[in-house]
């Protein structure tokens, strides 16, 4: 039972709850691509299983292996581990990107220059920008606020250029910390055209701290969420019933989307559970761990099915939201 490899049963998997679920043509708003040599020293553990060489057409193949006949796009950005060379991840991604379907977002740090931001998305056509918390300013980073990943003069270049930013919220209770809250309705206000993605419905990971803080974000129309590697039922369901179907996007996180496990909330938390860290002897049956990807589109098609949400717009959420976002038909 490795990572990066689809197995019998996977494919099994597929076919029986997810072939008539997803639509031929899917627009994926969160896509990872790098290369293992863009990371000084070792590469992070899931990356370097995998391909050395992870560019569009390595994730096409990867994709097609899960998901066969598939047409996908995607909005893609570099793999943000703390020793990642940010000029080398974010020049190979602009190469990378066809401008069509496609789509590069700009690999940030707080400490780089606004001017440089700015300098950078439009010498390389990045359409966004992609923060996350391993760069902020604060220790441990885990407990970060926002502002400590997410500048200000940050945000002030998302809103000037119109660019969507996919941003993983952390701190323990994610969108239910009132810190959380009160930056995402300031930021969403004072730069109406910058355009915020929270990862993983919103950190939703324990889809408890989504429930209980997405009433805050209900009339935000600048504020969308994507599915990525969400394994628990409940926080897509609480977004699609208090901000509507339309601001949810289907995103893969690949190539987590290629991990064996699966993230369940667990009392105030959540734990990733994988071969390494969970023991699945039972006598009833034999139990054995598959893909994110599988798991998580498991999830989305519970929540779409509790919210009795019609063909049409489930084909919403895995290709039109993202296509009228990014303006990315294909
Ligand atoms: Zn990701």
């Amino acid at each position: 039972m490795t990572n990066w490899q689809v197995t019998e049963r996977d494919r099994q998997l597929w076919n029986d709850e997810l072939e008539s679920f997803v639509p031929p043509k899917i627009f994926d708003s969160h896509v990872h691509l790098y290369e293992q040599s863009q990371f000084q020293g070792a590469p992070p553990a899931l990356c370097a299983e995998g391909p050395a060489v992870v560019n569009w057409s390595e994730f096409q193949s990867q994709m097609n292996d899960l998901m066969p006949g598939r047409q996908i796009g995607g909005t893609c950005f570099g793999f943000p581990a703390i020793t990642v060379d940010f000029a080398a991840t974010n020049d190979f991604l602009a190469q990378e990107c066809d401008h069509r379907a496609a789509r590069a977002q700009l690999l940030i740090s707080p400490a780089m220059d606004a001017d440089y931001v700015r300098e950078q998305v439009l010498k390389q056509r990045f359409v966004g920008l992609k923060p996350y918390h391993l760069f902020a300013t604060t220790k441990p980073t885990f407990a970060a606020l926002i502002e400590n990943f997410l500048t200000p003069a940050h945000m002030q270049v998302a809103h000037e250029l119109g660019l969507t930013i996919t941003l993983h919220i952390v701190r323990s209770r994610a969108l239910a910390d009132r810190a959380n809250q009160e930056t995402l309705e300031r930021y969403a206000r004072q730069f109406p055209n910058a355009r915020m993605i929270l990862a993983h419905a919103a950190r939703g990971f324990n889809p408890q701290h989504t429930l209980a803080g997405i009433h805050a974000l209900r009339d935000l129309r600048n504020i969308w969420f994507d599915t990525s590697a969400v394994t628990d039922a409940g926080a897509l369901e609480a977004i699609i019933r208090t901000c509507g179907h339309r601001q949810l996007l289907y995103g893969s996180d690949f190539p987590v989307s290629h991990l064996r496990g699966r993230c369940v909330a667990i009392g105030d938390s959540f734990l990733w559970l994988s071969p390494a860290n969970t023991n699945l002897a039972a006598p009833y049956a034999d139990v054995q761990f598959t893909l994110v990807a599988l798991e998580s589109l498991r999830t989305l098609k519970v929540a779409c099915y509790a919210t009795g949400l019609s063909d049409s717009q489930v084909l919403d959420i895995f290709y039109e939201n993202s296509a009228d976002l990014w303006n990315a038909r294909f």
